[in-house]
């Protein structure tokens, strides 16, 4: 049990890989709590983890007040919070540069960068003074390459968490708490379906463009995050670990 009685805050808690990664963290001990905007889905997905080991708390984390709420509630709540993955996030395909809207703009960057630093200002303050923690944010591989025609503004936002996460990381590694990114490729969610595509031609897709011909499995990315937030990798701190079957090798 790694992570007997720590208690674990996720953003986007209900979503595929939130959901995947909370599962995995009880699994192991924890009692996680699971964040989002939408009150009957996160209610769900606590019924399905267990009362006993998991909570929730109705959360914008692009609103400032909210996501300091956010923070309060598990810690009053729970008595603590020692782990928190930063994993909230919109996806869009707002068009090439010249077209995309500025408030298409805006959305995508309030939630998946401005939603991972506030989680993080109030995450981190409440570790730091109280014996430290670990932290994992959710970017993604495309934050790396950049190769998605169309999706400049999703692309953006997650190139800048995985160096929001470097410098994070080392503002914080001397309060004792521990920052690192997990970057995703394609994934077994809805997120990694081009528009109108079925799963059958997502599965071909993959076959003939990744390396390891596949999505990768919620669950794949889950146990990462984990093995991240967990005293085996004590001493890695600011690292912005690929999980894409050699996308980006
Ligand atoms: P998902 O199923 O759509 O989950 C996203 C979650 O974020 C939802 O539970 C959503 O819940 C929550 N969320 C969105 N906006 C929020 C806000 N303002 N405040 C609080 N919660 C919010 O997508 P997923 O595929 O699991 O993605 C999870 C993370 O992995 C995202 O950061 C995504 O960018 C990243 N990622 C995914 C892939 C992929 O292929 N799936 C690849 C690389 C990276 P509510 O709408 O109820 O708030």
């Amino acid at each position: 049990m790694r992570f007997d009685s720590k208690i674990v805050l996720i953003t986007g808690g209900a979503g595929g890989i939130g959901r995947a990664t909370a599962h995995a963290f009880a699994r192991e001990g924890a009692l996680v709590v699971l964040a989002g905007r939408d009150e009957a889905a996160l209610a769900a997905a606590v019924k399905e983890i267990g009362s006993d080991r998991a909570d929730h708390v109705v959360a914008d984390v692009a609103d400032p007040a909210s996501a300091a709420g956010m923070v309060e509630a598990v810690a009053g709540r729970h008595g603590g919070l020692h782990v928190a993955v930063n994993n909230a996030g919109i996806f869009s395909a707002a068009g090439p540069v010249a077209d995309i809207d500025p408030a298409a703009w805006n959305a995508v960057l309030a939630v998946n960068l401005t939603g991972v630093f506030l989680s993080m200002k109030h995450e981190i303050a409440h570790m730091r003074a109280h014996g430290g923690g670990a932290i994992v944010n959710v970017s993604s591989n495309i934050g790396a390459h950049g190769r998605r025609p169309g999706l400049a503004a999703y692309a953006a936002s997650k190139a800048a968490v995985s160096v929001l996460t470097r410098t994070a990381a080392l503002d914080h590694v001397a309060d004792g708490v521990r920052v690192n990114a997990v970057s995703p490729g394609a994934t077994d969610t809805p997120m990694s379906l081009l528009p109108g595509e079925s799963h059958a031609e997502r599965a071909e897709r993959m076959r003939t463009s990744a390396p390891s011909g596949r999505v990768s499995e919620t669950g794949e990315v889950a146990e990462t995050i984990l093995w991240l937030a967990s005293g085996a990798s004590s001493h890695v701190v600011g690292h912005d670990l690929v999980v894409d079957g050699g996308v980006t090798a």
